[in-house]
């Protein structure tokens, strides 16, 4: 990633830089808002300019907080090797455990003495005895270590962790910020526009959708695919990318957000399909934590396959099992 890459936010960047400026920073921030808006890569601009030798929050005229991209800890942290940035994601898909907690901690506590930044991404995929011993941190904190999380749900995370953070919250990007960050991906203009005009400022769902929609052979099929999805539920799959090795949890999750995206995206524009399209979405938004958290891969695609199918959404909330959330 160049820093340049994340554009937009820049209310909320502006604000930082600002706070940055005046000393003002904090050992923890929570930045919030929906998923595929920009939050991981905002965090890593974050802890670029936190980190950055040349620029950044020690400059005291900048008015946009972001690292140099050249100095020795911009380049550290482009290719992934800065020892003083630890990033807790779960893409194996089983949540993040204490012991990954701990051994990140030990590893930073090599570096004291210098600036160093955690990335917890996303926060509520915190295992609870990970989540309590975050907490126990976050009311001691070390010395230089800053703490970002990003959450695309706040409300799922331990009140007493949230209090002690700074809380951000992040909005959708404007269309021209929107437009700006797909150019650089080979998506041509009028998809871009038709992107956005489908799920709003969030790039970062829309290159999901995107890229699902060419794994699938296009738009075509892929709208064919929600009105007429494979008896198979398995086979929905094949929308998600999986050749990251992630784990069929992860999986299983990208594809359910692929698809709500999907079915909002291309909802048809009446009202009646207006409303059959947001209560699709926000049922399967439910599967989506629901297999997020621990639910069963396969059942949460069953539930997947009969809310595409389904004509009474009524009806077959009655017929589905309470843990998923959806009635
Ligand atoms: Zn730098």
């Amino acid at each position: 990633m160049s820093f340049d890459e994340v554009l937009g936010h820049d209310v909320v960047r502006a604000y930082l830089a600002r706070a940055f400026r005046h000393g003002r920073i904090s050992h923890a921030y929570l930045l919030s808002g929906p998923e595929g808006i920009g939050k991981a890569l905002l965090a890593r601009q974050l802890a670029a300019a936190l980190l950055c030798r040349q620029s950044g929050v020690d400059d005291q005229d900048a008015e946009q907080i972001d690292g140099c991209g050249d100095c020795g800890g911009c380049q550290a942290i482009e290719s992934g090797n800065h020892g003083g940035l630890q990033i807790l994601d779960s893409a194996e898909g089983r949540g993040i455990d204490l012991a990954s907690l701990r051994e990140m901690m030990r590893s930073l506590s090599l570096r004291s003495g210098d600036r160093r930044i955690v990335i917890i991404d996303p926060a509520e995929r915190l295992q609870e005895a990970a989540a309590n011993a975050l907490l126990k941190i976050l009311e001691e904190p070390a010395q230089g270590v800053v703490f970002l999380l990003c959450s695309h749900r706040p409300a799922q995370l331990l009140r007493t962790i949230v209090s002690r953070c700074q809380q951000i919250s992040i909005g959708p990007l404007t269309r021209e910020a929107f437009l700006e960050v797909l150019s650089r991906y080979p998506i041509d203009a009028a998809n871009a526009e038709q992107l956005f005009a489908g799920i709003g400022g969030r790039p970062g769902a829309a290159i999901g959708l995107f890229e699902a929609m060419q794994r699938c052979g296009g738009e075509v099929p892929f709208r064919e695919i929600l009105q007429h999805p494979p008896r198979d539920a398995r086979n929905l799959v094949a929308l998600a990318d999986v050749e990251g090795g992630q784990s069929d949890r992860e999986a299983v999750y990208q594809t359910i957000r692929i698809l709500a995206d999907g079915v909002w995206a291309f909802r048809s524009d009446d009202v009646d399909g207006r409303r059959l399209a947001a209560e699709r979405a926000t049922m399967l938004a439910h599967v989506a934590r629901h297999v997020e958290r621990s639910g069963s891969p396969d059942l949460c695609l069953e539930a997947t396959l009969m809310i595409l199918s389904a004509l009474d959404l009524d009806q077959l909330r009655l017929r589905m099992p309470r843990s998923l959330g959806v009635a």
